[in-house]
């Protein structure tokens, strides 16, 4: 492997303008030599259309980000495997479990490294609250993760459509660090509330329990106006933690905890190189599985219908 690792990033969007091109722009461990967008492009680097034309054009690629869609990234994730690349998958994985089942056999038998990355557990507050209740017995969690659609996610028709998952998208980030924080816990009931316009949820609540029997509650919403609200709180034998604005902020029993500054992107970009460094994968279904449960276990519920 030579060093810095020569990155080529696919689907330059939302989240690739936001994070990933910074990061990358940035980091020491990687240099940017392409773009594949059908729409999106970037100044100062080859643009191709398709992660089939980079990999023809650029055959000393050694990674890709893949920043599309969850319903758009398995056979550029496949394709790039197969090329002998190290592949990063935004959040969540895949629109299905199977197919990312698929692409972690597909990264062993070719001896590249694939890493499904989970941004919010990078967020300052995580570690700590693992480490602070890793001692501790969970007498209850409450989770709340609310925002504005209409803010967050204006024009994204992919994110109400099958495989989009709806609220779970904002949702699984806080899946993401329940299952990184909690003992193993699993779902016993869930209500969806489905836009009758749309085929993906608008809002759930989730109940969930673990073996020890902690009830563990879970509520998404995407119709929240003003203040947003990204909190989970575990009560303990031992006092009261509270994870709040996504991770980014951290209370015990009311005081604030000193946390580093956000650098969630910049986090997972390290761990991608220390993982291709090492020859090794991290590849966690967990939060993809508690969504799938939720739509497999799940009432459904008509609602109002959703427009723009
Ligand atoms: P986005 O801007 O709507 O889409 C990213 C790019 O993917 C688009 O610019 C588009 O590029 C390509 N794309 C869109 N729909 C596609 C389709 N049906 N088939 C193939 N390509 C398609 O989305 P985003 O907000 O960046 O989110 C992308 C992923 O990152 C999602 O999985 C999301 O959960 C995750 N994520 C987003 C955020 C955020 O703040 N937005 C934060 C963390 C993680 P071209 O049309 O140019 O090919």
């Amino acid at each position: 492997m030579t060093h810095p690792i020569r990155i080529g990033l696919v689907g330059v969007g939302k989240i690739a303008r936001d994070q990933h091109l910074p990061v990358i722009g940035t980091s020491p461990d990687y240099t940017l030599v392409a773009v594949a967008s059908r729409h999106g492009g970037l100044d100062g680097v080859p643009n191709y259309r398709t992660l089939p034309e980079m990999l023809a054009g650029e055959g000393d690629l050694q990674a890709v980000g893949l920043c599309q869609p969850p319903q758009a990234r398995f056979a550029a994730a496949l394709a790039a495997i197969e090329a002998g690349l190290h592949v990063f998958l935004e959040k969540p994985p895949g629109a299905t479990l199977a197919e990312v089942g698929i692409l972690s056999e597909a990264a062993r038998r070719r001896g590249v490294s694939l890493f499904a990355s989970w941004h919010s557990r990078f967020a300052p507050g995580v570690e700590p609250a693992l480490q602070w209740l890793s001692a501790r017995r969970i007498r209850s969690v409450s989770i709340a993760w609310m925002e504005d659609v209409r803010h967050w996610h204006p024009g994204q028709d992919w994110i109400w459509e099958s495989g989009g998952m709806g609220v779970f998208d904002p949702g699984i980030n806080a899946l993401s660090i329940a299952t990184h924080i909690l003992p193993p816990f699993f779902l016993t009931g869930a209500t969806l509330e489905v836009p009758e316009n749309r085929q993906a949820p608008i809002a759930a609540d989730l109940r969930f329990t673990d073996s020890a029997g902690t009830p563990i509650h879970a509520v998404f919403d995407w119709r929240q106006t003003g203040p947003q609200t990204w909190d989970i709180r575990v009560e303990t034998e031992d006092g009261t933690l509270v994870l709040s604005r996504g991770g980014a902020a951290l209370t015990i029993d009311g005081r604030d905890q000193t946390l580093p500054p956000e650098a969630d992107y910049r986090g997972l970009y390290d761990r991608f190189a220390a993982l291709i460094r090492s020859g090794a994968s991290d590849v966690d279904l967990n939060p993809l599985i508690h969504a799938a449960d939720a739509f497999l276990r799940g009432e459904r519920r008509s609602v109002a219908a959703f427009t723009d």
